[in-house]
C-alpha cells in the first residue's frame, strides 16, 4: 500500500454557486480520496485523506479542471495526519467571518435550453429552468454563504424530483440553488386590464399576440422589468417613446437568435462572440441598410444595440413563429430617471400608463440589475463597456495591491460605487443618474446590500471633489454619522487611475493620461473635461488642457449645444450675431452675448465633450439634445470613413486651442464640404492632437504609457484613430476593458487613488 496522507485545502475566488463542490466530489471519487468539502463564507474548504500521488493530482486539478463559471484565485494547502475518513461527502456550509465573491447572473446554458424545448423532459417549457452552469445569482442572493435559504428561492420547497437532482453529485443540478420545475418552482402569469391569465401557455400566447399587433407590454425579467414592443413597427416604437417620455435615446433590441441578428446588423467575429457569451450584454452593432427595424429605435444613428435572449422566459417569448416578430424592443421598465422596477406591485402601479399588459412571475428580485451595454473596437475586437451591469457585475476587479476596507461613492451621472477589500474592488452594477430621489434611495440600499454581501465595513469613504454631487453629500453625511475619515479625489485623476487599476499598473507607474469627458470639477473650481495629465496613482500634474471657454446659460448649454457653438465663435472673434441672425436662436443672441462677455451664468469650462457638442451644432446636425452625449454620438455616426484630412489644434504653453479647428470648419461649411467629411476631419484632428501632445510630453518627461479615459472615449471612431496613431509612434496604450470609460468607472479610480494616498 502506498503512502497515506491528509490535507486541509482552502480555495478562494468565485467558487460558490458554480458547481465547485460537486466538481471536488467527483474528483475525489475518481482519485479514490476520502473526507469532505463544504462552502464557507470565505470560499470552499475541504479535508481529504488518501494516497500521496492522488492528493497531488487533486491539488493540480482544482485549478486546471475547475467548472466553467469558477474563478479560482488561491489554493491554500496544509498538511495534516490522515483522519481515517471512510467516504467522501459534501457537508453543510460553515458560516465564518470571511467573504467570497459571488457570480454574476448567467444566461441559460445549452443543456438547459435543450431541455426547455424537449417535450420528453420534465423541464419542458419551464420558464425558470437553470442549473449549476447558468441562471440567476447576484439578483437573487440575500446573503452569504450562497445557499438556497439565503436566496429569494427560499420560499419554494423542492419537489422530490428536484430534490433528487439537487442531492445527486453526478447531476448537473447538484446544489444548484435556484433549481426548480413546473411542480415546485416560480410560475408566470399575465395581466391584461382586469383579466388575469393564470395558464402559462395562454399567458405567453396573449403577450406574443399583443406584441405582434403593435402593443406595448411589460415583462418581468431577471434583474427587473422590461418594456417591450415590435422593433419593426414604427408606430409602436414611437408610442413607447411618447409614453416613456424618452424622445431620442436609443432603445435596446432583443433578437430571437444569431440568424435574426445577421439579417439586421453587420457583425465581426469578436462582436458575435460577446453577443453569444453567457454574459449576454447589449452589443452596439452596425445596422444594415435594408434592416426593417424602425428608424425610431435609434434615431440619427447607424448602430443598433442588440442582445440575445438570456433567460428561458425570453427564449419562450421570442420562439420562432411567422406570426410573431423576432426583434423586440426591450428597454428598462422604469419611470423617467428612476431605477429599473423589480416588483410586480410597483410595476402595475407605475407602468400601467405605458404597458397594455404585464407578464409577471413570482420569483422575487433581491438586487435589481440592468442590462449591460458594450461596444467592441472594430480592428482589434477589444471590449469597451459602456454600462457594466448584468453578467459582469458584481465580479470583482482584481487589484494589484491589498486594499483596506473602503467605500468609493463614485460620481453623479452613470453612477457606480465601489467597495474594496483585500485584493478585490467590487464595482457596483450601474446605478444611473443620482438626480432623482428614487435613484438616490436605490443607491443607498444597494450600498448597504453590497457592504453586507461582500463583508466590507469601510474604514474610509472616498468621494469626488465636486461639493454638490449627491454622492459627495452622501459620503460626507455617512462619514459624519459613522465617524469615518473621507478623501476627496479630482474627477479626471480618478478617470485615469481607474484605467491604470484595471490594467494592474504598479504603484510607481506614471502615465500620460487623456481625460476627455463632459464635466468634472477642477481644482480651480472651473468645469474641466479636456485634461492631459502626467499622472500616477498618488498625484497628477495638469500638463495641458483645452482652452477655457464659457458655457452660456450654464447647464442649459449641455442641453442646447448651439450655445456652445456660439461660445466658440465668440471666442475666436467671429461676428456670429450678424452671420447667424436668420437662425431660430437669434432672439436669444443679446442675452447670450451678455453672458459671454460678463461671465454671469456662463462658467468657464475646458470640456472636450462640449467641444464635440459645439461642432455638431455648428455643422447643423443638432442644436438641442434630449440625452447626454447625443450630439457627439450623432456626429460620430456621420463620419465618412475614408476621409484622410484632419483639422489642426493650436498647441501652446500648457494649453491647446480649438480656435483654428472652428475657423477651418467655418471655411469648409462655406466651401460646401459635406458634413460627413467635416465630422471625419474633426475626429482625425482630435486623434492627431492626442498623438502630438503625447509626443511632446514624452520628449519632456520620458513617459511612454498613454491612458485614454473619460466619456469621450466611448467614441470608437476616435478611439481607433488615436490608438493607431499612438501605437505607430511607439506608445503603449491603455483603454478601458473592464469598467466604462464614462463616469461608471470613476468609483474604481477613487479606490485606487485612496489606497496609494494612504500607503506611501
Ligand atoms: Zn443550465
Ligand atoms: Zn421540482
Ligand atoms: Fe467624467
Amino acid at each position: 500500500m502506498s503512502e497515506q496522507a491528509g490535507l486541509r485545502i482552502e480555495v478562494t475566488g468565485i467558487v460558490q454557486g458554480v458547481g465547485f463542490r460537486p466538481f471536488v466530489y467527483n474528483l475525489a471519487q475518481r482519485l479514490n480520496l476520502r473526507g469532505w468539502v463544504r462552502n464557507t463564507s470565505g470560499g470552499v474548504e475541504m479535508e481529504v485523506d488518501g494516497d500521496r500521488a492522488a492528493l497531488d493530482t487533486l491539488i493540480d486539478s482544482l485549478k486546471r479542471e475547475a467548472p466553467p463559471l469558477a474563478r479560482v484565485e488561491r489554493v491554500n494547502v496544509t498538511d495534516r495526519s490522515p483522519n481515517g475518513f471512510t467516504k467522501f461527502e459534501i457537508r453543510a456550509s460553515q458560516e465564518s467571518s470571511g467573504f467570497q465573491p459571488i457570480s454574476p447572473d448567467i444566461a441559460t446554458c445549452p443543456d438547459c435550453l435543450r431541455e426547455l424545448f424537449d417535450p420528453n423532459d420534465r423541464h419542458y417549457r419551464y420558464p425558470f429552468v437553470n442549473c449549476t452552469h447558468c441562471g440567476p445569482r447576484y439578483s437573487i442572493i440575500r446573503d452569504l454563504p450562497y445557499d438556497r435559504p439565503h436566496t429569494t428561492m427560499a420560499g419554494f420547497a423542492m419537489c422530490p424530483d428536484c430534490a433528487r437532482e439537487y442531492g445527486d453529485p453526478a447531476d448537473r443540478r447538484y446544489h444548484a440553488q435556484p433549481v426548480s420545475c413546473p411542480h415546485c418552482g416560480p410560475r408566470v402569469w399575465a395581466v391584461t386590464g382586469d383579466q388575469i391569465i393564470e395558464d402559462q401557455e395562454e399567458a405567453l400566447r396573449a403577450i406574443r399576440k399583443l406584441v405582434a399587433s403593435g402593443e406595448i407590454v411589460a415583462i418581468k425579467g431577471l434583474g427587473g422589468f422590461h418594456l417591450a414592443c415590435d422593433a419593426a413597427n414604427p408606430n409602436a416604437v414611437a408610442e413607447l417613446r411618447r409614453r416613456k417620455n424618452r424622445p431620442d435615446k436609443p432603445l435596446a433590441v432583443m433578437m430571437a437568435d444569431v440568424a435574426a441578428v445577421t439579417r439586421h446588423c453587420e457583425m465581426s467575429g469578436a462582436e458575435q462572440a460577446e453577443l453569444e457569451s453567457n454574459r449576454r450584454p447589449v452589443v452596439l452593432l452596425r445596422k444594415k441598410l435594408d434592416s426593417n427595424v424602425a428608424e425610431e429605435v435609434a434615431p440619427g444613428q447607424c448602430t443598433l444595440g442588440v442582445m440575445l435572449p438570456y433567460t428561458p422566459l425570453h427564449h419562450l417569448l421570442l420562439e420562432r413563429d411567422d406570426a410573431v416578430p423576432y426583434a423586440w424592443v426591450m428597454t428598462s421598465g422604469n419611470a423617467s430617471n428612476e431605477p429599473i422596477i423589480a416588483e410586480n406591485k410597483e410595476a402595475l402601479a407605475k407602468l400601467g400608463h405605458i404597458a397594455r399588459a404585464f407578464l409577471l412571475h413570482d420569483r422575487p428580485i433581491q438586487a435589481r440589475i440592468d442590462d449591460s451595454v458594450v461596444r467592441l473596437e472594430l480592428e482589434c475586437g477589444r471590449l469597451s463597456p459602456l454600462r457594466r451591469a448584468r453578467g459582469y457585475a458584481p465580479e470583482p476587479i482584481r487589484l494589484a495591491w491589498q486594499s483596506s476596507p473602503m467605500l468609493a461613492v463614485g460620481a453623479e451621472l452613470k453612477n457606480t460605487f465601489c467597495l474594496a477589500r483585500d485584493q478585490y474592488a467590487f464595482v457596483s452594477p450601474h446605478i444611473g443618474d443620482l438626480k432623482s430621489y428614487e435613484t438616490q434611495q436605490a443607491y443607498k440600499q444597494s450600498i448597504a446590500h453590497c457592504e453586507g454581501l461582500f463583508r466590507v465595513i469601510p474604514e474610509l469613504i472616498v468621494h469626488d471633489l465636486h461639493p454638490d454631487y449627491q454622492s459627495t453629500r452622501y459620503a460626507l453625511e455617512r462619514a459624519e454619522r459613522n465617524g469615518l475619515p473621507t478623501l476627496a479625489v479630482q474627477h479626471h485623476h480618478a478617470h485615469i487611475a481607474a484605467c491604470m487599476a484595471e490594467h494592474g499598473l504598479p504603484a510607481d507607474a506614471r502615465v500620460i493620461g487623456f481625460a476627455f469627458d463632459g464635466t468634472g470639477y477642477g481644482t480651480d473650481g472651473a468645469i474641466w473635461g479636456g485634461e492631459v495629465l502626467a499622472a500616477g496613482y498618488k498625484d497628477f500634474e495638469r500638463t495641458f488642457h483645452l482652452d477655457y471657454v464659457r458655457m452660456p446659460g450654464g447647464d442649459l448649454a449641455i442641453r442646447e449645444p448651439w450655445r456652445m457653438a456660439f461660445a466658440w465663435l465668440h471666442k475666436i472673434g467671429y461676428d456670429w450675431q450678424s452671420s447667424f441672425r436668420k437662425t431660430e436662436h437669434a432672439g436669444k443672441f443679446e442675452s447670450l452675448r451678455q453672458q459671454l462677455e460678463t461671465g454671469i451664468n456662463a462658467p468657464l469650462n475646458t470640456s472636450m465633450g462640449r467641444l464635440f457638442d459645439a461642432v455638431a451644432a455648428l455643422v447643423g446636425l443638432r442644436g438641442e439634445v434630449t440625452y447626454e452625449g447625443q450630439a457627439a454620438i450623432e456626429l460620430e455616426n456621420r463620419v465618412s470613413p475614408c476621409e484622410p484630412a484632419a483639422y489642426t489644434f493650436e498647441i501652446g504653453d500648457g494649453v491647446f486651442s480649438a480656435g483654428p479647428v472652428i475657423r477651418a470648419i467655418l471655411a469648409d461649411l462655406k466651401a460646401g464640404v459635406r458634413i460627413g467629411q467635416i465630422a471625419a476631419r474633426f475626429h482625425n484632428g482630435v486623434a492627431q492632437l492626442v498623438v502630438d501632445l503625447a509626443s511632446e510630453i514624452r520628449l519632456q518627461d520620458g513617459l511612454n504609457d498613454v491612458v485614454l479615459s473619460g466619456g469621450v472615449w466611448q467614441n470608437m471612431t476616435l478611439l481607433a484613430a488615436a490608438r493607431s496613431g499612438l501605437e505607430t509612434e511607439g506608445f503603449r496604450v491603455f483603454t478601458h476593458q473592464q469598467v466604462p470609460a464614462n463616469d461608471g468607472g470613476i468609483s474604481l479610480g477613487q479606490i485606487a487613488i485612496a489606497h496609494h494616498a494612504l500607503n506611501g
